[in-house]
């Protein structure tokens, strides 16, 4: 009963467990996935924000740069202090965005250099340009100008009215004028030496009024020349400074650097706005990404699951069902029934063990059934030898997995022979040995042949095939032996072949021996009834029942049957010479003769005292005859020893009669053959007569 120890697969809880497992993974991947997808999303947006803000940036260093520009002009044309703290606070501002810029660019060398090209250039115009023309307006508002202006236009008309004639009365309206100007312009933020003039102009002024006052001509009239050299003096000066202010203003560098900022500063933005869109470009794609994802991962966890759980139900359904009815066939009698066994999991290997249960149940079956049938056809069995056939047919069919013989003892006990076999058991144990060359029959015990565990038995050939030798015994009696080898091997070697069939092999062993005893027992009895216990021959009765059954078969076939009877000539005489002993010594040899002389299908009979019959089937009276002469002839021949003397020859008178010419009937025959026989004796005896010689 082996059980096939084939690999053992991953357990099915494993597999559960894998296949779980593997669904886990898969939303964690998936999540996982969703995040990371997630985060490079926010980052691309991020990326895409601080692009947006570099450009915003970037625009307010733009805004900044011209307001400086603009600013410095202002101040330029107008000399208000306003415009000079807007040029301040924007060159503030647009140093600080740069300080921004480049913290943020500082990855990005393209981006880098422009920003500090526009940078440097921006630098170039403040230092080089923008703060020289500060520097110039600064020592000269842009009203001093006109202010003096109005003071020469005023001493023109002052000048006019005074060499007309009206030197001592000096307009006074047109001198505060002229004194109002002046102080203004002296008030004002001018550089010392251009203010030089002026102040010049005031003391010749001062001078002009206090002369004017006293009425005095010619210090008046030197004070008014000298306030006018000095008014053109300073009006001269000033314009001069103005050229140069206006010159400055609109010098060729100053536009040149600008606009090479502005290129620096455009090639900048539209670096920023390529980023930007290549960001973007980026986010939209990350988008679709992360959206398929978040609508494809749950359905594919989904169908995995659902794949999990379809694989479960139909694994678990049909290993169930296949067990659930190969057992209710089992069940219901069908040995047949087996469970379907698929894949080498938990519920493979419980269909596989089911079916190994069904093969026992089955086998166990088979051998009760069989064993059943063996014992009602050895009941039935006339005789040793077909009883030893019977069983070695059956054997076959019992134990297909095995090799067997069947020895029977001698009569001697000195020795024991192979009588049958099957599946070539002869191949593993020898044909004849002594008992002493067994162990179970030494021991009276079964005895198993396990190489290197148990002694092995003589009489095996093979001693590497495991097998069994159990005693025969019945009535108090060894009568033989029952070998039996596993071809299979036996599955544990551990395990001792008691657990694997003794109970069985010992009930066939019980039954097969006391089978063969009764038959043993059967047979003796028989022969007592029908032999004859001094010659061996058959006695008168069976030959009553021989010569009804031989003629009933010769009436069939339509053959013939011849009886011969023949009697020992003097024999009174011979017992009475040699004693009854020797009477009985030749009568035995003379019936060890016959048995020898006639064929087996023939048979020779005691019919009484020194009277025998012969019965030949299917022989004629002419071969009859010759067989009649020849056996008088051997008789004469024979040599019989008796107590240490050789007794004399005797000889014999035969009778024939042949069926059917002499009769039908077992009487007539008889009849026939005995009046043969009796011519015989009264033609001088030692002679065959037939029952067809004419009576005499
Ligand atoms: P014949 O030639 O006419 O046959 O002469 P016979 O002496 O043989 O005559 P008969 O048949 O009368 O004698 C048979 C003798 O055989 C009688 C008996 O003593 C003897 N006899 C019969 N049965 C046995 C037996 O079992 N053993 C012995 N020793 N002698 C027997
Ligand atoms: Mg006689
Ligand atoms: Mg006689």
């Amino acid at each position: 009963m082996e059980i096939a120890k084939g690999k053992r697969s991953i357990p099915f809880m494993y597999r559960l467990l894998i296949g779980f497992g593997m669904l886990l993974l898969l939303w964690i991947g998936i999540s996982a996935l969703n995040i990371v997808t997630l985060h490079a999303t926010v980052e691309a947006n991020q990326r895409l924000l601080a692009s947006q803000h570099r450009i915003t940036l970037a625009s307010n260093y733009l805004h900044a740069a011209f307001d400086a520009l603009a600013s410095q002009r202002g101040y330029l044309l107008t000399s208000e202090r306003k415009f000079l703290s807007l040029f301040r606070s924007s060159v503030a501002e647009f140093t600080e965005l740069h300080h921004q810029l480049s913290a943020l660019v500082r990855n990005n060398p393209e981006q880098k250099a422009h920003l500090e090209e526009a940078s440097n250039l921006i630098q170039q115009w403040v230092y080089d340009v923008a703060r020289v023309n500060i520097d110039v307006r600064s020592r000269l508002p842009v009203m001093a100008v006109p202010n003096m202006l109005r003071v020469e236009t005023t001493l023109l008309t002052l000048e006019n009215a005074y060499y007309s004639g009206e030197r001592e009365r000096a307009p006074p309206q047109l001198l505060r004028v002229i004194e109002n100007e002046l102080q203004l312009v002296l008030n004002m933020d001018i550089h010392p030496e251009l203010k030089r003039p002026v102040e010049r102009a005031h003391e010749a002024f001062t001078r002009f009024t206090a002369a004017v006052a006293n009425g005095a001509s010619p210090a008046a009239d030197e004070a008014l020349r000298r306030l006018h050299v000095a008014v053109n003096e300073a009006i001269g000066t000033f314009v001069r400074a103005e050229d140069q202010i206006r010159a400055n203003v609109n010098l060729q560098g100053s536009d040149h650097l600008v606009s090479r900022f502005n290129a620096a500063m455009t090639e900048f933005v539209e670096g920023e706005q390529r980023l930007l869109e290549e960001n973007w470009e980026e986010t939209r794609a990350r988008a679709a990404r992360v959206t398929l994802l978040i609508r494809l991962g749950p359905a594919v966890g989904l169908l995995v699951m659902l794949l999990i759980t379809a694989w479960i139900t139909h694994r678990l359904g049909k290993s169930m069902k296949s067990l659930i009815h190969a057992a209710n066939e089992l069940a219901r009698g069908n040995l047949k029934a087996r469970a379907n066994v698929s894949g080498r999991d938990e519920l493979g290997v419980l269909a596989e063990r089911f079916n190994v249960m069904a093969d026992l149940i089955g086998s166990r079956s088979r051998e009760s059934a069989a064993f059943a049938e063996l014992g009602e056809l050895l009941q039935s069995c006339n005789s040793i030898d077909e009883a030893t056939r019977v069983f070695a047919s059956m054997s076959a069919k019992m134990l297909p997995d095995h090799a067997g013989v069947l020895y029977l003892i001698s009569p001697s006990r000195d020795d024991i022979s192979a009588v049958s076999e099957w599946n070539e058991g002869s191949r593993y144990s020898d044909a004849f040995f002594a008992p002493h060359q067994c162990w179970s029959l030494r021991l009276g015990r079964t005895h198993d042949n396990i190489e290197g565990r148990t002694m092995a038995c003589e009489h095996l050939i093979d001693k590497r095939k495991p097998s069994v030798c159990l005693p025969l015994h019945a009535f108090g009696e060894t009568i033989g032996l029952l070998f039996v080898v596993y071809l299979n091997g036996i599955t544990d070697s551990e395990q001792s072949i008691q657990d694997q069939h003794h109970d069985f092999l010992e009930s066939v062993s019980e039954q097969l021996a006391l089978a063969l005893a009764n038959l043993k027992l059967r047979e003796t009895l028989r022969n007592q009834s029908i032999r004859d216990p001094l010659t061996g021959l058959y006695n008168r009765r069976y030959l009553d029942e021989s010569i009804r059954r031989e003629l009933h078969r010769a009436e069939r076939h339509g053959h013939p049957v011849s009886v011969l009877a023949f009697d020992i000539d003097h024999f009174k005489n011979f017992n009475d010479t040699h004693g009854h002993d020797g009477g009985d010594a030749l009568l035995r040899a003379v019936g060890h003769h016959l048995d020898e002389f006639f064929r087996a299908e023939d048979g020779a009979y005691r019919a009484g005292g020194e009277e025998f019959v012969a019965v030949l089937a299917g022989t004629s009276l002419e071969d009859a005859l010759a067989r009649a002469e020849e056996l008088r002839r051997t008789v004469a021949e024979l040599e019989v020893a008796h107590e240490n003397l050789v007794l004399p020859p005797v000889t014999i008178s035969v009778g024939v009669a042949t069926f059917p010419e002499h009769g039908t009937t077992p009487e007539q025959l008889f009849k026939a053959a005995d009046q043969a026989l009796y011519r015989a004796k009264r033609g001088g005896r030692n002679q065959v007569r037939h029952a067809g010689e004419p009576q005499e």
